[in-house]
């Protein structure tokens, strides 16, 4: 089933106890769209400004089965910028700073072969643009959205809304404690749930991910990786969501043995990001790699 990714597509800098990248390329619509499109076609929809690398855009456009048709570059304009350095356990990070350049301008324009999409991913960004970006998907039978701490803070109300109009929410575990100001995240999912998601997805870092849905719950660790392969956690999140949906498109199904599948696809596309800074994980990956790797988490969980 066809499927569409919007967010962020930005310009990152990142610290990690492992070194520092300047300029790389990230945004939460990259990482999942690369992420995704190792499992199957995805498209995107998405504005940079003039300052937007071309190399950056060749590195995206490199990946097999992404399509570029809903990018947008909005000449005098600013591409987003991100930077953030991580704690010594690579579980918390702190946001240096955050410029929104041409995110505070008007959304990119959706290509009109895009309307025919059937499962749309509302990556990470202000929760009224990912609202309104629903306008644009009359077709669309599936929608999941991704949020952080920063819109829960300063856009609850947008992000109140957003909720009433999805079927799945991404979040990771503080995300979903402080959304619904619970300390336990049985319970957090539960009332995430009762603001109008039909499932909700809890991210765990390296404990891996909780699972609500209405026929039941899933648990799943994260792969188990040594320090050496652990470099920059940037992106892991958009990752594990654009492995989690790239699976649910290629089978075209959504009930809880499906989702549970996913979220291992989404765990071993994570596993690929952390290793590298920026898109380089991802770039090393394969659909070999991911099946690999995808075989050996199946043999570590089950019992
Ligand atoms: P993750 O590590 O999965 O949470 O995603 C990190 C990516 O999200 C980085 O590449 C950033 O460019 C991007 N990002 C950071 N802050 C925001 C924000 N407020 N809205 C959208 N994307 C963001």
């Amino acid at each position: 089933m066809s499927l569409v990714v919007t967010g962020t597509i930005g310009i990152d800098s990142v610290q990690t106890s492992s070194g520092s990248a300047e300029g790389v390329m990230g945004g939460s619509c990259t990482y999942f769209a690369a992420a995704a499109s190792l499992l199957g076609p995805v498209r995107v929809v998405a504005v940079v400004g003039d300052d937007w690398p071309a190399e950056h855009e060749s590195a995206l456009a490199s990946f097999p089965q992404i399509d570029l048709a809903g990018l947008e570059r909005r000449t005098g304009s600013s591409t987003f910028r991100w930077g953030g350095k991580y704690h010594d356990d690579m579980n918390e990070r702190d946001t240096l700073f955050t410029d929104l350049g041409v995110l505070e301008e008007a959304p990119p324009p959706v290509p009109d072969q895009y309307t025919d999409s059937k499962i749309v991913f509302l990556a990470n960004t202000h929760p009224a643009v990912q609202a309104g970006m629903l306008a644009h998907f009359p077709n669309r039978e599936l929608v999941v959205a991704d949020t952080m701490n920063l819109w829960i803070d300063i856009a609850r109300d947008d992000l109140g809304s957003l909720l009433q109009r999805i079927d799945g929410l991404v979040l990771n575990d503080s995300e979903a404690c402080q959304l619904t100001e619970r300390s336990n995240l049985v319970e957090a999912a539960a009332a995430i749930c009762d603001m109008g998601p039909t499932f909700v997805v809890i991210k765990k870092g390296e404990h891996g991910a909780f699972l609500h849905h209405p026929d039941g719950q899933a648990v799943l660790p994260a792969m188990p990786l040594d320090a050496s392969q652990v470099v920059d956690p940037t992106g892991c999140g958009d990752s594990f969501a654009g492995g989690m949906m790239g699976h649910l498109a290629a089978t075209g199904r959504c009930d809880l043995p499906t989702i549970r599948e996913a979220l291992a696809w989404g765990t071993v596309a994570a596993s690929h990001t952390i290793a590298e800074f920026g898109l380089g994980g991802l770039q090393a990956a394969t659909e070999e790699s991911m099946r690999e790797r995808f075989d050996r988490f199946r043999s570590i969980t089950s019992f």
